[in-house]
């Protein structure tokens, strides 16, 4: 079969399908690799190297990369991809396409100055791929040291990076400033509140104590939702339900309250889509429609694939009977701003 995209699209797809696939990120790694060494290259280069064979002579290019990029060059659909798309290529869940189409943007992702795998201009260009106008960057703050959280230093050097990125867009999509922010101990949040400030979005979630007594964890959650920066209250109860990463019960709240706060504060409650947290289970997510809460679908993508798995919360939120206009990110970018920093 013929194939016109060029080896850097071919070897960009392949990495997007696997992760879209939830395989090992080691997998994914090669072919990201392969297509940053090659992206930089004249495509003569790149075409003599795969005529002659010594395309794994190139740093970053090992033999399953050089076999795509050699059938791509040769203009022919690289087999690889081929198996891919049959693979992982198909629709990810039964439901959901309608709200995924009614879908702007998505309010929570990661890059890898975080715990993200990808640089924040993968996840930019592959969210324009899949036909967003805005993306939320929200690495995480400071405290989670595991994923790398960012310093006040380092968050205000990225929002400098968002301004260049955006600068070689051409206006049609934005790539918004944003945070996850840890939700601490006592219900304050993990940033400077100048800093906090100047972001367009706020992603405030609990990632630490989550077997904290159910008195206590209301508190801090309520705290936290009311806290005036705070936007959206991330994967409220925590809970892992499958993956790699095992599983753990969510953390114990008074849920009712917790969403007639975020009504009263105008939070949106997260529908989180990764498919280990499907959070919040079904049961709360019923009671937060019942109470009347904003909500947000958001993929919490690692990987640019993985910004595709929003679709699995637009199942949920179909299937929850969810009127499409309380999804925060089914508004245009300036009803999105005006919400979130009025
Ligand atoms: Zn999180
Ligand atoms: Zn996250």
């Amino acid at each position: 079969m013929s194939y016109d995209g060029g080896p850097v699209a071919a070897l960009r797809r392949i990495a997007f399908l696997l992760e879209r696939g939830r395989e090992d990120t080691y997998k994914v790694k090669a072919f990201r690799g392969a297509a940053a060494a090659i992206l930089p290259l004249p495509p003569e280069q790149v075409a003599a190297a795969a005529a002659d064979g010594t395309l794994t002579r190139l740093p970053g290019v090992g033999a399953s990369s050089a076999k795509v990029i050699e059938q791509a060059v040769r203009g022919e659909l690289p087999e690889r991809l081929a198996a891919l798309e049959r693979e992982h290529g198909g629709p990810l869940t039964g439901g959901g396409a309608d709200l995924r189409a009614a879908l702007r943007g998505d309010l929570h992702c990661h890059s890898d100055w975080s715990d993200g795998g990808s640089p924040i201009e993968e996840m930019a260009f592959t969210a324009i791929e899949l036909g967003h106008d805005y993306l939320v960057l929200t690495d995480h703050s400071p405290r989670l040291t595991v994923a790398r959280g960012l310093s006040p230093e380092r968050l205000r050097r990225q929002l400098g990076v968002i301004d260049a990125v955006n600068d070689h867009l051409d206006g049609g999509f934005t790539l918004l400033k944003g945070i996850e922010v840890d939700i601490l101990d006592d219900g304050s949040l993990d940033q400077d509140d100048d800093l906090l400030a100047q972001l367009d979005i706020r992603v405030a979630s609990v990632h630490s104590k989550l077997k904290m007594d159910a008195a206590a964890m209301t508190r801090r959650m309520v705290a936290a939702v009311h806290h005036p920066r705070t936007n959206v209250l991330g994967h409220c109860t925590g809970r892992l339900i499958t993956g790699n990463r095992g599983t753990r019960p969510g953390s114990q709240f008074d849920a009712r309250a917790v969403f007639e706060a975020c009504v009263e504060s105008n939070t949106a409650v997260e529908i989180n889509s990764r498919p280990e947290r499907r959070d919040p289970p079904t049961k709360l997510l019923e009671l937060a429609r019942d109470v009347g809460c904003l909500f947000s679908i958001d993929s919490d993508a690692h990987a640019p694939g993985q910004l595709d798995f929003q679709v699995y919360g637009c199942e949920r939120a179909e299937d929850a009977g969810i009127d499409p206009d309380r999804i925060v990110n089914t508004w245009p970018r300036e009803r999105l701003l005006a919400w979130a920093n009025g």
